[in-house]
């Protein structure tokens, strides 16, 4: 699997092309600090393939998406977060999503946030 899109700054933080701040990885997924943060503990879990976003995800998908989900409590404890996190995936246009590469923003951290 894994194919990578040579435009997509996502893809260059997986080939380690782009520097970026990491807390998880493993073969299929990337958990990085997101650069612009909205709370105190601001990740992106990503899937190392290039897949765009949710609009384009498949049941071939559903097994590296699920274990984004159920690693993020796992993350949010080794990141001092132990009083609740928001999970938000921000889909196309008007979803709001920048990057085209699908991404899980996970935030936790005391209030106030700057955003969410
Ligand atoms: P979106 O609006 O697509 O859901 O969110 C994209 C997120 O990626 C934003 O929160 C933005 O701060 C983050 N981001 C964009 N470029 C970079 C980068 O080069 N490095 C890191 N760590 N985060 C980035
Ligand atoms: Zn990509």
């Amino acid at each position: 699997m894994s194919h990578a899109d040579p435009n997509c700054i996502f893809c260059k933080i997986i080939a380690g092309q782009i520097p970026a701040k990491k807390v998880y990885e493993d073969e299929d997924i990337l958990a990085f600090h997101d650069i612009a943060p909205w709370a105190p503990v601001h990740i992106l879990l990503i899937p190392k393939q290039h897949i765009v976003s949710m609009a384009e995800v498949t049941a071939a998908e559903a097994a590296v998406l699920g274990r984004m989900m159920t690693l993020v409590p796992t993350l949010m404890t080794q990141l001092g977060v132990s009083n609740g996190f928001r999970q938000v995936i921000n889909t196309g246009h008007d979803g709001h999503q920048e990057v085209m590469h699908l991404h899980m923003h996970v935030m936790g951290g005391p209030r106030p946030w700057s955003r969410g």
